[in-house]
């Protein structure tokens, strides 16, 4: 095989690993970014959670302050029993101290209440607190974990770099920049066979002259169709029939063909069973 061509497959292997570790270096720091996102989250929780608690936490002493105050009154009335006069008197007196009574009653269930959901939120918050303090830590570890991954994926970039450009120091830039781009867009596979008359990149017949051309010329010629790089390959051809590129085409179509018609059988088949 031309020399260009050996060249060519050497730098497409080294880049479609250099574009496989490229795109792990973006992938790789996308499960420390959920776990931040989750973090965050459950930072907003916390933090409303314990809007609630402090709320919760103000009422309580709010009511207890106010069911204080009730039971000075109430006190203070059951003291103004002693210097009572008259029946009517006592009778008032005798009901203030009971709206009293049943107001400190009703107090204390609210304050009951209250304590009981206040006692809720702080287990709540305690949990939610050690949740995210384990989140925290886990940040930290994955954190240094993938600093270590992207500084080896770096280094093995980098190395990679040092290949491409020992491969390629004499090799016509514009061709390699559009190499490149084929490769990039192509999932790593720039360089192909002419098989059987047939870009076997993209499957498609090449002109008779083309392939001619291919054959004959040490320039580099892109496939008209995907444009990816074609070489003739010399081993696969000895085994090609002899006959024209569209007989083959033929043959391979009805190969093809019947393949379908096999599969749409088998799964008609599978529909009865
Ligand atoms: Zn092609």
């Amino acid at each position: 095989m031309k020399e260009v061509f050996t060249k060519l497959q050497d730098l497409q292997n080294v880049l479609s690993n250099k574009y496989q570790l490229e795109s792990e270096l973006l992938e790789i720091p996308r499960s420390l970014k959920m776990k931040e996102e989750s973090l965050s989250r459950q930072k907003k929780k916390f933090i409303d959670l314990n809007g609630d608690y402090e709320l919760n936490q103000h009422g309580i002493a709010q009511l207890r302050n106010d069911f204080g105050h009730i039971e000075q009154l109430r006190l203070e009335a059951e003291q103004r029993m002693d210097q009572i006069k008259t029946q009517r008197e006592y009778e008032a007196l005798d009901k203030e101290i009971s709206e009293y009574s049943s107001r400190e009653l009703d107090m204390r269930r609210k304050i009951q209440n209250q304590e009981s959901k206040g006692q809720e939120l702080s287990e709540q918050l305690k949990s939610e607190e050690d949740a995210f303090s384990m989140l925290e830590a886990e940040i930290v570890d994955e954190r240094l974990r993938i600093e270590s991954l992207l500084e080896k994926k770096r280094n093995e970039i980098s190395d990679l770099e040092n290949e491409e450009v020992n491969i390629a120091p004499d090799m016509d830039k514009e061709m390699l920049y559009k190499f490149d781009r084929i490769l990039r867009s192509k999932g790593g596979k720039g360089i192909v066979p002419i098989s059987q008359g047939i870009c076997s990149g993209c499957f498609m017949i090449l002109p008779r002259q083309f392939m001619n051309d291919v054959r004959s010329s040490d320039d580099v010629h892109f496939c008209p169709y995907c444009s990816r790089i074609l070489f003739y390959d010399e081993a696969a051809a000895s085994g090609e029939r002899v006959g024209t590129g569209v007989l083959d085409y033929d043959s391979s179509y009805r190969d093809d063909v019947e393949g379908l018609t096999d599969l749409v059988d088998d799964s008609d088949f599978e529909d009865f069973e």
